[in-house]
């Protein structure tokens, strides 16, 4: 295992990557071709890919890791390659008569050196998407990836290093003492996904260097079954947000605002799914387990915390061996029935195979319990009734929405990612993104002849005039 990152290399290595940059910024035939070899390499390696990320979590499904670490960073990438040219063309803008005959544009130009600092659950795209998109609008970028991924970060470093020379792209590696010295650095700009805690501390390390920074946080992401929700196709979508990753994902359903009169059905149709799916779950190799001990202990301790207060907790699968999944964190998807809101449950973002279900009886109440949270990260809600829609749309905020889906919303290149609130700040993927690691930089040309030279004193006389014409 690599040995943690000295504290006191931080600094020279942005230092590095600073002066190369400022050498020679990225072109775009210098980035297009960064982009290109990132997604022939990693191609290459899908899956020691898929092997790395499922050493460091016990046992990862690697169909998942192929979608979610793998293709997703294509289609990014692919995207990215696809309109760099036309995202970096300079943008005519229209001066208005006033300031006629000049001419406006606006230019996104590379910030300089971009700190990306990444969490566990989703460790290789977490890293590369950011890097990629920084890559693309012209920066260099200096990478923290989360200290519980020890084999995937050796990978990455791997990676990287036949990608990039090391005055455009650096890693480094470590735990919350690195993470905290690195946030500290005077970045350009900080890319950080993680928690909403940890979030807090960055943006009070980037304060003192006035540093900008996107956050990309977690929270309690709400999904919402209406009323003429066809029930069979919603369980099934809802268990893939939730199962995906063991549920460690920071836009998995978090929990479910279902009918009063049509709990039953919904539980039953989730139960149904969940049997087809996972029909022996302890040999499943479709079933991830929990990253580590510590997520394992928190996760049950939800379920130890429901059960003392009376709620109930219903495992959807029966293990046959309890003791064995234990030892191994694999921890079988299970819900909560109508937990209070002082429950642990519902107080904590869960990151886990765990659902609470709570009923509702009129669709006021869903509005009126969303907003009195935090602002979610993700909003699903599933039916067809577009009134009902509506109703949602205009009346809550959340960082992303999907109708009669979960997750997707993150894997369209089209659409903004970013969190509000408390799940965070900022957006990126596509043009966002690349529009989040650039300045969008005006300039203004003038022209050799204009009335603005006659705008000065003394101002009586044509100026005066002028300047009435300019009231009007
Ligand atoms: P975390 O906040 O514990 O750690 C994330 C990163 O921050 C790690 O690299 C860690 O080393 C670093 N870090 C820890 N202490 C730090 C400090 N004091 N200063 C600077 N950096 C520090 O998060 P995690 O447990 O790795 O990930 C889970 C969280 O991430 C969940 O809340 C989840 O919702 C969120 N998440 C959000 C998104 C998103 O796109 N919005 C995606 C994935 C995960």
């Amino acid at each position: 295992m690599a040995a943690a990152t000295p504290v006191e290399d931080l600094a020279p290595t942005l230092q590095r990557l600073r002066q190369a940059w400022q050498q020679r910024r990225p072109d775009y035939t210098q980035r297009r071709d960064d982009l290109q070899r990132l997604r022939a390499a990693f191609h290459a390696r899908l899956d020691d890919m898929a092997a790395a990320v499922s050493a460091d979590f016990g046992h990862r499904s690697t169909h998942e890791s192929l979608l979610a670490d793998g293709m997703t960073v294509l289609a990014e990438l692919d995207h990215m390659l696809a309109n760099l040219r036309r995202w970096m063309k300079p943008q005519r803008r229209g001066v208005g008569w006033r300031l006629w005959p000049a001419s406006a544009q606006v230019r996104h130009v590379p910030l300089g050196v971009v700190g990306v600092i990444g969490p566990w659950n989703y460790p290789v795209n977490i890293s590369l998407v950011p890097l990629a998109t920084a890559i693309a609008a012209g920066n260099h970028v200096y990478l923290k990836p989360s200290e519980y991924n020890p084999r995937t970060n050796q990978f990455l470093r791997e990676l990287l290093t036949e990608v990039f020379p090391e005055d455009r792209v650096a890693m480094a590696v470590g735990g919350a003492d690195v993470a905290a010295a690195f946030a500290s650095l005077p970045f350009d700009h900080i890319m950080f996904t993680g928690s909403t805690a940890v979030g807090r501390k960055i943006m009070a390390a980037a304060a003192p260097n006035l540093t900008p920074v996107t956050l990309e946080l977690g929270g309690k992401s709400p999904a919402v079954v209406g009323a003429d929700a066809p029930m069979a196709t919603t369980a099934t979508r809802i268990a893939t947000g939730k199962l995906f990753n063991g549920g460690q994902t920071c836009i998995a359903p978090d929990y479910v605002l279902v009918p009063e009169s049509r709990r039953d059905e919904f539980v039953q149709a989730l139960r149904n799914e969940v049997t087809s799916r996972y029909p022996d779950i302890e040999h499943s190799p479709d079933y991830t387990t929990i990253i580590n001990e510590g997520n394992y202990r928190r996760l049950r301790g939800y379920l130890d915390d429901a059960r003392a207060r009376g709620v109930d907790v219903v495992p959807l699968v029966q293990l046959k061996d309890p003791q064995q999944a234990e030892s191994r964190r694999l921890l079988p998807p299970t819900l909560v029935m109508q937990p209070g809101d002082d429950a642990k449950v519902m107080q904590e973002e869960i990151f886990g195979p765990i659902l609470p279900i709570r009923t509702y009886r009129r669709f006021d109440e869903v509005i009126d319990y969303i907003n009195a949270h935090d602002r979610p990260l993700a909003l699903y809600h599933f039916g067809h009734d577009r009134d009902e829609i509506e109703r949602l749309l205009g009346n809550t905020v959340a960082g992303g929405v999907c109708i009669n889906e979960t997750l997707l919303q993150y894997a369209c290149s089209n659409l903004p990612f970013g969190g509000v609130g408390a799940s965070g700040m900022g957006q990126y993927h596509g043009h966002d993104g690349f529009v989040t690691f650039s300045k969008a930089m005006p300039v203004l040309r003038q022209s050799r002849w204009t009335l603005s030279d006659r705008l000065k004193p003394p101002y009586g006389g044509f100026p005066a005039k002028l300047i009435k014409l300019l009231l009007r």
